[in-house]
């Protein structure tokens, strides 16, 4: 699973476009293509990892990372009134795209329980 290509990786390599909003060496935030919130952004590592099933220790630092980055990048859309933060995992999940990715919506009030 780790070793397949998916559309991410063409977003990373600018292959295909999309609309950045932060990236550092280890991570690519960029607005989702069907926004289901105002705001509503990608968070992804750039080392392809297909689902959080997959995770290994190592990889511990890299997601702290991810949420550290997705707290400022709340702050800096100005998302003070709250936000959330999804990660689709498998089948049942809901996951589409098999590179790890974080969803942060806002901008609207969001249901609970989800779908
Ligand atoms: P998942 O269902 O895997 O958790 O989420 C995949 C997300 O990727 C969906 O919200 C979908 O709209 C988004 N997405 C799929 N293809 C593209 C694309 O080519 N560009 C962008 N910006 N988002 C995409």
């Amino acid at each position: 699973m780790n070793q397949e290509t998916t559309i991410f990786d063409k977003i990373l390599s600018r292959e295909i476009p999309a609309e950045i909003v932060y990236e550092d060496d280890l991570c690519l935030a960029f607005n989702d293509i069907n926004p289901q919130a105002p705001i509503h952004i990608l968070i992804i590592p750039k080392k392809r990892i297909a689902s959080l099933a997959e995770v290994k220790d190592e990889d511990a630092p890299l997601l702290g990372h991810l949420l550290l980055v997705i707290s400022k990048l709340a702050k800096q859309v100005g998302l003070e009134s709250g936000y959330r933060t999804v990660l689709n995992t498998g089948t049942d999940g809901g996951q589409d795209v098999y590179h790890l990715h974080f969803h942060l919506l806002g901008k609207r009030s969001l249901n609970w329980p989800p779908g």
